[in-house]
């Protein structure tokens, strides 16, 4: 016999939540997590009244869900949502999802800009992976760089002061222990939630998604109708996050909740970190404010595209060099 719901108790469930105990419907798993979602806006003081949204939509579930999550509740507040779409170049790959970008975007009524690593950078992903010199730079780390670039640059352009990125919490989690293991203890505490301004024009990264398990995003997509991409990418690395992320889901399947433990904490050390950075050994805290400018990175300028960088040369510039002069 099917279990009843544990919200509304009158349908039947479609999903055990594990971490939690509940049973939910369609209906209530679906309100949940636009719930959720709300709250970590909220929280985090991630959007308001006057904001231009540009929202970074690949096609994949969580992008896609982010952006029908933005769009049916933030009706109180309103922003302006502008989807981006970055074209890498990528025969045979890209195609399917920008076309599932255009007509969700169409039938949610949200503008729909594309731009692409050719017109921006001169190269697409494909020719990126004909001319690197070495496969030791990684082909996610390569598209990675420019994507980052490319959506600062266009939500300029599209005049948005808040960039909305689908990363959800595994993301989150694996990203921590990704910097942890690697020693980069200062860039944990770049990850704490409530928006930071950089560069010139003030623009605010958010992640509205974070408390929500991937997991929970694929049903979000499936019982909402969104159709998202499913297909690999064929130059998808396999990096340590994928390792991370296998082990993360067995320990989840072992004690459920643990992600979401772990991601607790780690919002506690994101927000000591950023308190007091961990290459300094002052004890006074740099930011007494979180919506403040960024804190812990010296201030300057790339010599080669102007653009705010903590190196002499940005990261973009680096990896095009690397790319087309071999250095
Ligand atoms: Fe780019 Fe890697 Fe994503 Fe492919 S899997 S689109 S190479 S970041
Ligand atoms: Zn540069």
């Amino acid at each position: 016999m099917s279990k009843q719901c544990s919200k509304c108790s009158k349908n039947d469930a479609i999903y055990m939540r594990q971490y939690s105990g509940e049973f939910l419907c369609k209906i209530c798993f679906v309100k949940s997590i636009e719930y959720k979602v709300k709250r970590t806006i909220s929280k985090f003081s991630m959007i308001k009244n006057s904001d231009r949204v540009a929202v970074a939509v690949s096609g994949g579930k969580d992008s896609l869900a982010l952006l029908n999550i933005l769009k049916n509740t933030l009706r109180g507040i309103d922003p302006v949502l502008i989807a981006i779409t970055v074209d890498e170049g990528i025969q045979g790959y890209r195609d399917e999802s920008l076309e599932i970008v255009r007509n969700f975007c169409s039938k949610i009524g949200v503008e729909n800009r594309v731009v692409s690593y050719s017109e921006l950078f001169g190269l697409s992903m494909d020719r990126a992976m004909e001319i690197r010199p070495s496969e030791k730079i990684s082909s996610c780390s390569i598209c990675g760089t420019l994507r980052r670039r490319a959506i600062d640059l266009f939500s300029e352009s599209a005049g948005a002061n808040v960039i909305a990125t689908g990363h959800n919490l595994d993301d989150y989690v694996q990203t921590f222990l990704i910097n942890l293991f690697a020693g980069d203890v200062e860039r944990i505490g770049w990850t704490y939630p409530s928006p930071v301004e950089y560069g010139t024009g003030g623009l605010k990264k958010i992640k509205p998604l974070m408390e929500i398990y991937e997991k929970e995003l694929v049903l979000y997509a499936i019982h909402t109708n969104i159709p998202f991409q499913t297909e690999e990418c064929p130059y998808k690395d396999e990096s340590i996050r994928s390792a991370f992320r296998a082990h993360l889901n067995n320990l989840e399947k072992i004690h459920p909740g643990i992600k979401y433990n772990a991601y607790n904490s780690i919002l506690k050390i994101a927000k000591r970190l950023k308190e007091f950075p961990a290459n300094t050994e002052n004890t006074t805290p740099t930011t007494p404010n979180f919506t403040d400018k960024v804190n812990s990175q010296e201030h300057r300028k790339c010599e080669l595209c102007n653009r705010d960088s903590s190196n002499k040369i940005c990261s973009v510039c680096r990896t095009l060099n690397i790319l087309t002069k071999g250095n």
